[in-house]
This record gives structure tokens, sequence and C-alpha cells, in this order.
């Protein structure tokens, strides 16, 4: 190989180096020592692509020797696999004599790829001609890598569940496209404010404070939340934040992720309603009642405030399905249902019993006034109609005794209920 070696000492020396005040300056070999020291990974070719010098770099980046190199091409170092485009406008741009700059995907020695950053400037003799080429490159292997990952990130960041990150003073740096969904702000609105701007106040200072020293505890704490969005419309929020330290340990950011749960609490709201409803007439069913019978005796209990059970049943309820049939006989349930609702109090509880008997839970009553509002309620039903038909009922009241079991109450009213049935029906019995 006829190639000058300059990576070897050059035999003829190069003439000084002279300044413009015409005093000596650098000579070859210094440059030759920074260039062959230089962290930038330097090739130079002649004019037809042979490698004529590589410098200490170069070898570390490809993982070749120098006598491996020189005499080649730098298609040795070539991967395969960036696009023939590439090398076709890099060889248009250095016959017209322009410097290159681009990025190539190479292999090293041992297989493996890496990313280099290059540029390559064409040398001119006095006549014009390209003597050879420079090429100066950096490996930029790990940098392509840490971009792909935050590509990654940043991609999983916008697309993922709503996001709030504040630096350690809780001033909002960074939200994404989930959060502006939820909340309705956009970034530019929320970004150098704190998280306060959200507070629906719902929740009282014990809530905060037991939130920041979960925080301060454990690094993180979940939990539901009421807040406001940019329309002022509260709504409940399943949260959870976490604390993130630096190299140090201490606190730099906080990161909240969040989704809305009014959905969610609708359909759980509905089907727990669903489950306490008498599916024919919508008012409570036997399993509410039994579940509301001992929320009264336990407040009762402690409170000490009377509360009234009342119990009725249509008189002779067979002989109007089997003359008008049983689809009449449920609209006079439902109708009649409907009937007495309108004449409950709020804190009152009308539930259905079973077949064609209902149960009434009169909170905060005593036994005297149950029994005139029982006379009423019986009165006024056997002077309405319910679907074209006169109905009458028999109704049995008791009042709480405390101790007793609930059993025991319902076992009093039932009694009196029979009782007024035995005296003839359309009657009240109190006991
Ligand atoms: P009384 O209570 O005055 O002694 O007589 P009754 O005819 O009302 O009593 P009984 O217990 O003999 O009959 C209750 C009837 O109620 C039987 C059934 O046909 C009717 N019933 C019970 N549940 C329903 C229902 O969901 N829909 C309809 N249409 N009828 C029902
Ligand atoms: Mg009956
Ligand atoms: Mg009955």
């Amino acid at each position: 190989m006829n190639q000058p070696r300059i990576a070897e000492a050059p035999q003829e020396r190069p003439p000084m180096l002279v300044n413009q005040q015409g005093s000596t300056g650098l000579r070859f070999e210094q440059f030759y020592i920074a260039v062959e020291q230089s962290p930038v990974a330097t090739a130079i070719t002649d004019a037809l692509g042979r490698i004529e010098f590589v410098n200490q770099q170069f070898l570390a980046i490809t993982g070749y020797s120098r006598d491996e190199l020189l005499g080649e091409t730098p298609a040795l170092l070539k991967s395969g696999m960036t696009p023939n485009a590439v090398y076709a406008e890099l060889w248009a741009t250095l016959r017209s004599g322009k410097v290159w700059t681009g990025e190539l995907l190479n292999r090293r020695k041992c297989g493996d790829l890496y990313w280099e950053s290059e540029t390559i400037t064409p040398v001119k003799n006095q006549a014009g001609e390209i003597t050879n080429f420079v090429a100066t490159k950096e490996d930029i292997t790990h940098r392509r890598q840490q971009e792909n990952e935050l590509r990654l990130m940043a991609t999983a960041f916008e697309t993922g569940q709503a996001t709030l990150i504040t630096d350690a003073d809780m001033i909002i740096k960074r939200v994404n496209q989930a959060f502006s969904d939820i909340t309705g702000y956009t970034s530019s609105e929320v970004i150098g404010k704190t998280p306060r701007m959200f507070k629906s106040g719902r929740h009282d200072k014990e809530f905060y404070r037991k939130l920041w020293q979960a925080l301060q505890d454990t690094g993180h704490w979940q939990g539901e939340v009421w807040n406001l969005n940019k329309y002022g419309d509260t709504y409940p929020l399943w949260q959870s934040i976490s604390a993130v330290v630096d190299e140090n340990g201490k606190v730099c950011h906080y990161v909240s992720v969040f989704h809305n749960i009014a959905e969610r609490k609708r359909i759980e709201f509905e089907l727990e309603n669903h489950a306490k409803r008498d599916h024919l007439t919508g008012v409570y069913n036997r399993r509410a009642f039994d579940h509301a019978l001992l929320k009264c005796i336990s407040d009762a209990t402690n409170t000490r405030t009377p509360f009234v059970l009342l119990m009725f049943d249509i008189d002779y309820f067979k002989a109007i399905n089997d003359k008008h049939g049983h689809d009449i006989g449920d609209e006079i349930l439902i109708q009649l249902a409907n009937y007495i609702k309108g004449c409950l109090r709020e804190s009152d509880l009308l539930a259905r019993w079973g077949g064609e008997e209902f149960a009434i839970l009169l909170s905060n009553t005593s036994l005297d006034g149950a029994g005139v509002f029982a006379e009423r309620l019986r009165q006024r039903i056997r002077e309405e109609t319910f679907c074209d038909q006169k109905v009458t009922v028999s109704v049995g009241v008791a009042q709480y005794r405390l101790g007793e079991q609930h059993n025991n109450i319902i076992g009093r009213v039932d009694k009196a209920l029979y009782t007024a049935k035995h005296l003839g029906r359309d009657t009240v019995v109190t006991c």
C-alpha cells in the first residue's frame, strides 16, 4: 500500500505555521497530537475514499485496529441499515465540493450497531481537485437511545391517564392531554399555578393534613378527591400522588395521576339503589326495610327518640285480583304505593313487606301522633280510587320499646294488623 501513513511519524516535516505577525507558530506535530488525542473520532481518506489516517477515538468507537482500517474505505463500517438515499446525497454533496453533515447507523467490528454524527469535508488542491476527505464523527448511540426513551416517555405521558407534575413547592410544571380533557384547563392555564385552584371546598383541613402526612411518611397517597373543573362543576376523581426525590433524597417533584370516577359512582349508586327497591312498586324492598329498622333501633337506643312501625295490608285483595285480573291488581299496588309515598315526610320510609302488605317507618314520632296519622291515611285511601277501584286497608301500629329486638316489634305490629283484620278490616289497631 503506497498511501502515506500519517499515523506514523512522518519523514518529511511540514513547514512551520506562520502567524500574521510573521512569527513562528504551531508545528505539524502539535496538530497531530491534538487530532490524535481529540475526543472526536477523525479519519482522513484520499480522493477515492481510502483511509489514510484514523485517530485513537476512531479506533475506540469502531473497535478496529489501525492496520485493519488503513487502505480500506469507510464502507467497512456500513451496517446495511442506512438507506442508500443517504449515501447518494452524501456523495453528491462531497463531489460538489461541499461539506456533508449527517447521521449514519454503522456497525462496530464486534457487530454492534452504533449511531454516529458525522461531518465530512472535501479538501482540494490548488487546482481545485479533491485530494482528500476529512471526516469527524461522534458516537451518538447513547444520546439516540436517550432520545428514543424520552420520546417513548413523552408519548406515554401524553396518551396516558390524566397527569399533573409539580415542583417541590407545588408549582404546576406539566400536565397532559387527559388532564385537560378532565379538568377543562389547557396546560398554559395551569402551569405556574398551584393545585389549590382545583379545590372544591368539599374537604376539610384534616383531609389535606392526612394527605400531606402520608406523602411525607411514605412518599405516596391515593384516594378519592372532589375537585372543581374549569366550568365550576364539582366532580369525584381517584387520585394517586407520588413524591419524586432527587439524587440527594430531597423531594423535587410531585406526580399526580387521576381519573374521573363520576360515572363509576353513578353506576354504583344506581346498582345500590336498585338492590334496595321493590321491582314492582319502586318503594323500598324487605331487605332495605330490615336494614332501616335496625338503624332506627340503633338511633332510638342512642338518642332516645321514639319511632313507630306501621304495617298495612289491602283488604280482600284476592277478590280484586280474581275479578279484574292480576295486571289490574299490580297497577293498584303501584298506584297505592305512590299515593302513600306522597303522604309521607322525607324522613319516613315506605317498604313493600311482601304481596299486598306494606310497612312504614315513622321516625321521631310518638304513638299518639302515629295513630292519628294511620287513621287519616286509612280514611284517605278508602276515599281514593286506584285504577278506578275502591280499596281499603287494615293497619297495625306499634311504637318501639327501648331494648326490644327488631322481630319483637314486628311481631307486635303484625298482631295489631291481624286484630284489625279480625275487627272487620278497614281499621287501625294501635299497640
Ligand atoms: P285480607 O288481606 O283482607 O284477609 O284478604 P286478601 O285477599 O287480601 O288476603 P290473602 O292473603 O288471602 O290474599 C292476598 C292476595 O294478594 C293474594 C294475591 O292474589 C294477591 N297478591 C299478592 N301479591 C300480589 C302481586 O304482586 N300482584 C297482584 N296482582 N296480586 C298480588
Ligand atoms: Mg290482604
Ligand atoms: Mg296479605
